[in-house]
């Protein structure tokens, strides 16, 4: 159904320029819409799925305009040359800017954003050689293969035909490698780090990819307009392309189109309408523009897009029937060779970690093997996750190393840790719920493929694509969630998406595996299939270090356990030791170890042992 829509667009919008009874205006006015439609794609992009605000768009709009005017009227160069030559500057000044912006958080980047703007356009205003604010006339039309697109009805199919292949390179950019890696931006920037993505890397991307639009779209502006100014460049309209985003529904690429039609529309209407009701010729369509904007904003944060295609769902009898079958069988990905079962994969070596005052670590020692699972147990608050979050490079130790494979972890990021073959789970999940569970899996697989920007929105990356998909289904195949593939990962119960973090450390192909508390929110069975996984993996050579309250899994699972209270180490040794030790005992149960009764071969659900050991915990802030 939503084919046949998007069937019935295109057709409307070939035939409208064609017909002769469309008036001028109109063409203009859609003329006017497309172009914005492109540069807004950019914001979409940019602050919608990469939740960065920029007010400076205009400004590249202007670069791509300005140089097209005049290379054409001053060298004669042909238009044809000149769009490559702008694209090129505004993707160099958008870089330069960009590493130099991006890097700043919260309010500093969007006040960034204004400051370029202006000094871009005081810039343009104040060049002799670009006609300072007079600007530069008489430019050239397009023409293609000796068709001329001087007329509006002409110049008009140009436009949306770059408009389409726009949303078309954007949606293809967005549904892939590098696309789950911008859709991960805005809130899963530390987690993606985690998987040894580079966060600030994608940043800088997305910000040239909006500025390269914005460019084209200029280029086209001098090309309709034959003539450019200073003014359409300025913040007024770096303003207004981000209301369009925003009123459009800043997350999808129809949105661009809805928001910039929907404003040009109704700033154009206002203009008329206004002066007739108010009986004055004063400019009340600011005022009023600005009141309606508030409105949207209040009742439809989202936006508008995201509202209509929900009514569409609705009108043509539900929502899209939902692909079942999983991804296409594909090349299989390359795996690390892993170490022979025993050597020691991770030796951590008197790390500390002091917040403040608080010694939330304190000189813990331990080693992990290949092959070979390690318990990390205490009392919440013992310093657990910090421990994992000092060897994964999400904190920085205070004191002390730790080593991978002979390597020191401790100087190294959380990206590179990643790299080395470090996976992890998250305590607190860490998903990107509006993704689906699939996506979400092939995230950590990242590293395994190398398909860029370009490739990515061309859609000539197919085969890698295919591959990552495929393992991201074989993983989730793994740990009993091949049901769940195209679900919104928000969806799942919360231990189901702790099963899901596995997954996604599984496709990275780890050869350390970090897992914290991955049996939280599971029920018995479920805790009995997630041992089986652990151990089938360590039968096939992975090390795992594992963080759980669940006595009963533990002591079932493990080889080795290290007990820890109070960020200290209390004890470490085989799991039967561990049970029958006294200052263990003490740190769980006060010393009523009466009730501290571990007994393997029990199977029943929530024994009491686990109950004991989970009601005493003595009640420390988890973080
Ligand atoms: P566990 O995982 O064993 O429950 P944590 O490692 O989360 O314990 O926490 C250990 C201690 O460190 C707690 O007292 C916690 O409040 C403190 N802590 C953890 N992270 C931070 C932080 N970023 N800033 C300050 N204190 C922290
Ligand atoms: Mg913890």
């Amino acid at each position: 159904m939503n084919r046949i829509a998007l069937i019935l667009v295109l057709v409307v919008l070939a035939a409208l320029p064609a017909l002769s009874v469309t008036p001028e205006f109109w063409i203009t006015h859609l003329n006017y819409i497309g172009l914005a439609s492109i540069v807004v794609l950019g914001l979409v992009l940019l602050t919608g799925i990469g939740g960065m605000t920029s007010f400076g768009q205009a400004a590249f709009v202007g670069i791509g305009a300005y140089t097209t005017a005049y290379l054409t009227t001053a060298t004669d160069m042909s238009p044809w040359l000149t769009l490559p030559i702008g694209v090129l500057i505004t993707g160099a000044v958008a870089y330069v800017l960009g590493t130099i912006t991006l890097r700043l958080s919260g309010h500093y980047l969007p006040l960034c954003t204004l400051a370029w703007g202006l000094a871009l356009y005081y810039l343009f205003g104040n060049l002799d050689f670009l006609g300072q604010y007079d600007g530069i006339s008489s430019i050239d039309s397009l023409s293609v293969f000796g068709l001329s697109l001087a007329g509006g009805r002409e110049i008009y199919y140009l436009i949306w035909l770059i408009v389409l292949l726009s949303m078309w390179a954007t949606r293809n950019l967005l549904d892939s490698r590098p696309g789950r890696a911008i859709r991960a931006l805005k809130s899963g920037g530390g987690m993606a780090e985690s998987f040894g993505i580079d966060m600030a890397n994608y940043k800088v991307i997305v910000f040239v990819y909006a500025a390269v639009l914005a460019s084209v779209s200029g280029w086209l502006y001098a090309h309709m307009q034959r003539a450019v100014s200073p003014s359409p460049f300025g913040l007024n309209y770096g303003i207004e392309y981000l209301f369009m985003a925003v009123v459009g529904g800043a997350g999808s690429v129809w949105g661009a189109v809805l928001g910039s039609g929907l404003i040009l529309t109704l700033k154009d209407q206002l203009q008329n309408v206004l002066p007739k009701i108010l009986d004055t010729n004063y400019n009340f369509e600011l005022i009023v523009f600005g009141i309606l904007m508030v409105l949207v904003l209040q009742y439809a944060r989202d936006g508008i897009w995201p509202i209509l295609s929900s009514w569409w769902s609705v009108l043509t009898g539900g929502t899209e029937r939902r692909r079942l079958d999983p991804p296409p069988e594909a090349l299989a990905l390359t795996q690390r060779t892993r170490p022979e079962k025993g050597t020691v994969v991770l030796n951590v070596d008197s790390i500390r970690k002091e917040f403040g005052g608080l010694v939330a670590v304190n000189d813990i020692s331990f080693t992990v093997k290949a092959g070979e699972i390690v318990g990390l147990i205490g009392p919440n608050g013992a310093g657990k996750s910090t421990t994992f979050n000092l060897i994964t490079g999400v904190t920085p130790v205070t004191r002390g190393q730790a080593s991978f494979m002979g390597q020191r972890l401790d100087v190294l990021p959380a990206r590179d840790i990643a790299k080395l073959g470090v996976g992890r789970t998250f305590q607190h999940v860490q998903l990107l719920p509006t993704m689906t569970v699939l996506e979400n899996v092939a995230l950590g697989a990242h590293l395994r493929s190398n398909v860029g920007v370009w490739s990515a929105a061309l859609h000539a990356e197919r085969g890698a694509e295919a591959r990552l998909l495929h393992e991201a289904a074989v993983q989730l195949q793994r740990v009993g969630l091949g049901d769940y593939l195209y679900e919104q990962a928000g969806n799942l119960a919360l231990g189901q998406q702790r099963i899901l973090e596995i997954a996604r450390a599984l496709a990275a192909d780890p050869l350390l595996l970090l897992l914290d508390e991955p049996a939280a929110g599971l029920r018995y069975k479920e805790k009995q299939e997630l041992a089986k996984i652990l151990d089938q993996l360590r039968q096939e050579g992975m090390s795992i270090l594992l963080v759980e309250h669940d006595m009963d899994f533990v002591m079932q699972l493990t080889d080795h356990l290290v007990v820890m209270d109070f960020g200290t180490k209390l004890a470490e040794g085989l799991p039967t030791e561990i049970q029958e030790n006294p200052a263990v005992l003490e740190a769980y149960l006060g010393g009523i170890d009466d009730d501290f009764n571990f007994d393997e071969s029990s199977v029943e659900p929530s024994s009491k042992v686990v109950d004991s050991v989970s009601s005493l915990v003595p009640a420390r802030d988890a973080i």
